[in-house]
């Protein structure tokens, strides 16, 4: 039994995969803390662990979507926002830590205040990595434009600047990647499959690569597991695939989301209404919390339009999936051997839609008008490739160690 806490930040994308985690570490008799924000108070509670509020010591800035969005393309601001909230978080709660002294920290890979803590305390500690693994050679596969090389050496004096207030408040940061680089030293969990993770030979024996964490399945997935190594197929996503196969002949069904975080696209929802309400097709569309939704117009009878919908349930009956590619909507779709209409909006999701690409199970959305929409939703629904080639990367990921593996190696880290 081991005293284990996580740091994560406020997006769902990044505290989903954990909560599998901390499900399988509870049960396994441990004490886990998870130091987060209040809107994911209630799915960390019901996960098993103890939530810590860091709201109130929140960096002076209070991060706005344009922020979020602004943190994935201009590294000095991000290291400006990463640096204030580690020295805010770490006044807020090193006492705290000191006191119950755990045997663990793991950390999301963008809540480097947790890498910056456990070097701080000298505690065991393990990165969790909810997008792919990031070094040189993966680096290489993601575009960078020389302006944002431009941007990145401009602002390197800034950004040096801001690291070392970090070492003149404890914290042994030598420079801005020592925090926010993978690194072949730290113990690092990454929720995808070495066949999906871009160059996943490049990376140490100190990686694991889980295989998504799909909330609500992983319970199945480990009964699937017990029934015999031979038996890679899950229940549900069998299920997935006896209720397509129930429908074939009926009409398809289209799901269109761009995820939790930069959602608010009015115009881009009103194409895809118009690309699809005369298709044969049933559409599900979620928009988020910020859209104001009779901005939409009319809606058709074969279109359904949810500010949030249960993604895992929808997916399993799901033939096409129109996606902004974040890494847990794309795990999730090609779990269920969903193939995708790929919209990328920042560099981050871009690497992800040009993985699937290049594994061939989806198809670029190049203009966002509605005659673009309904081309590659019609090319990804009459073409078979697409779905055989979800398959294959389904394979791979039914063939990971899920949460339970991941519960495992923290349990071995925090006992040294
Ligand atoms: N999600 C959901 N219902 C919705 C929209 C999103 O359950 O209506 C979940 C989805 O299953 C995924 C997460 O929210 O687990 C979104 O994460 P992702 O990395 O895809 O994108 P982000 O929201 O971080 O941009």
């Amino acid at each position: 039994m081991s005293k284990i806490a996580f740091f994560c930040i406020p997006a769902h994308g990044h505290t989903n995969p954990t909560l599998a985690v901390v499900q399988e570490l509870v049960r396994h008799g441990n004490e886990v803390w998870y130091y987060s924000y209040d809107s994911m108070k209630e799915k960390i509670e019901s996960a098993g662990a103890r939530f810590i509020s860091c709201d109130k010591y929140d960096m002076q800035m209070q991060l706005s979507p344009a922020d979020g969005v602004k943190i994935s393309t201009d590294l000095a601001f991000a290291t400006k926002v990463l640096v204030e909230t580690t020295l805010a978080v770490g006044k807020g709660i090193e006492a705290q830590m000191r006191a119950w002294k755990p045997d663990c920290i793991v950390a999301d890979s963008m809540a480097v205040w947790g890498k910056a803590i456990a070097r701080k305390l000298g505690c065991p500690f393990v990165s969790s990595t909810t997008t792919f693994a990031f070094n040189k050679a993966s680096a290489k596969t993601m575009k960078q434009s020389p302006k944002a090389i431009f941007q990145l050496l401009f602002s390197m004096g800034k950004i040096n600047r801001d690291v070392k207030r970090l070492r003149e408040n404890g914290y042994p940061i030598r420079n801005v990647l020592d925090i926010i680089q993978n690194d072949n030293e730290t113990d690092t969990i990454v929720y995808t499959s070495p066949e999906f993770q871009p160059c996943a030979e490049t990376f140490s024996e100190k990686y694991l690569f889980v295989g998504p964490s799909i909330r609500e399945g992983d319970k199945m997935r480990k009964k699937v597991q017990d029934a015999g190594e031979g038996q890679k197929r899950t229940e549900e996503q069998a299920a997935g695939t006896q209720n397509r196969k129930a429908r074939t002949g009926e009409r398809k069904q289209v799901y269109i989301s761009l995820g939790t975080v930069n959602n608010d696209k009015c115009g881009f929802y009103q194409n895809c209404i118009a690309a699809l309400q005369d298709m044969p097709v049933d559409v599900v569309i979620s928009v988020g919390e910020m859209l104001e939704l009779e901005k939409l117009g009319w809606i058709p009878e074969n279109i359904r339009v949810e500010r949030y919908v249960n993604q895992i349930e929808v997916l399993q009956n799901t033939d096409v999936f129109l996606t902004h590619c974040g890494m847990n909507s794309v795990s999730e779709a090609l779990y269920f051997q969903v193939p995708l209409v790929l919209f990328p909006q920042t560099a981050e999701q871009q690497s992800v839609a040009a993985r699937v690409y290049e594994l061939g199970a989806g198809v670029y959305l190049k203009e966002t008008d509605a005659a673009a929409v309904r081309n590659a939703v019609a090319a990804v629904l009459e073409e078979p490739v697409y779905r055989e080639k979800a398959g294959e990367i389904a394979e791979s990921f039914y063939r990971c160690g899920g949460a339970e593996a991941a519960a495992e190696k923290i349990e071995r880290a925090a006992k040294g």
